[in-house]
């Protein structure tokens, strides 16, 4: 592994009112520059996990060990240090508001542009995320734009601040396949290009594996894997890593091959 940016060293977190932490002892090295997947069941913790990282967790939570950040001479800031990208766009973006203003918002505010520049900035990183017709988009209201769309502009937001970590939590769940692919695609190239950190948090290991250095697999709050993901895909040591492999494999190889030639 690279440098690293963060180490996570017992990591737990609890829900008031929750009987069992929803994470419990993480312990977690993630390196700058390397794109780690984070996958498991709903409700294994992943997303509090994205937000532990991105210190955006409700006041209801209770944070115990250690978040130490190497790669950052400060403590890092959300929006500024952490992008985060949400599964739904629609929670981080205003209805109401132009998406090139909210975007030019988002520059203005972490790196101190005149307004002038922010639009500049803004109408630059729609060309960085490809969103087809940037002066359009710009102008337009989300619910003109399809869900990629917004995707985009939600990541353009994301990283309007230059952020050295970039966190998405399931950023394409709520997208149908090839756009799916075509937001992973665009993700990988950004944190290439800028030589971001990337933390893509799914739930579907047959799309980390693609382009994720390593995996990290959480099952009910306990981190019971992790290494490189090919690694982990070919060799999975943990039982329920098996079975979560074995889920997939089960969706996408064709089934009863034999049955279908016997027929
Ligand atoms: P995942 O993202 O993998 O689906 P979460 O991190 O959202 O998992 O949730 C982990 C556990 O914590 C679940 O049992 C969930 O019900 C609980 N949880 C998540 N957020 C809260 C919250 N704000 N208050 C109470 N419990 C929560
Ligand atoms: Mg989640």
């Amino acid at each position: 592994m690279s440098a690293p940016l963060v180490n996570l060293r017992g990591l737990t977190v609890s829900y008031a009112g929750s009987l069992l932490p929803a994470l419990a002892g993480i312990d977690l090295d993630i390196g700058r520059g390397e794109t780690l997947a984070v996958i498991g069941e709903s409700g294994s913790g992943k997303s509090t996990l994205a937000l532990a990282l991105a210190g955006l967790l409700p006041d209801d939570a209770t944070v115990a060990g250690r978040i130490d950040w190497p790669g950052f001479e400060h403590q890092p800031r959300p929006g500024r240090d952490i992008g985060f990208v949400f599964q739904d766009p629609g929670a981080s973006l205003n209805p109401v508001r132009r998406v090139g203003a909210q975007v030019a918002e988002v520059a203005r505010a972490h790196l101190g542009l005149s307004r002038h520049a922010a639009r500049g900035h803004a109408l630059d990183l729609f060309r960085r995320v490809r969103l087809p017709e940037p002066e359009a988009a710009f102008r337009a209201f989300p619910h003109q734009l399809s869900g990629g769309q917004r995707q985009r502009v939600a990541i353009a937001a994301a990283i309007a601040a230059g952020p050295k970590l970039l966190i998405a939590d399931e950023p394409t769940s709520a997208l149908d396949t090839i756009v799916q692919a075509r937001i992973v695609a665009l993700l990988s190239e950004l944190v290439a290009e800028a030589g971001m950190t990337l933390v893509f948090i799914t739930h579907d290991i047959a799309l980390a594996s693609g382009f994720a250095g390593r995996v990290g697999v959480l099952d009910r709050g306990r981190l019971v894997e992790a290494g490189p993901i090919a690694a982990v895909l070919a060799a999975p040591r943990d039982a329920y890593t098996r079975m979560l492999l074995s889920c997939h494999i089960g969706l996408d190889t064709p089934p009863l091959v034999g049955a279908r030639a016997a027929s």
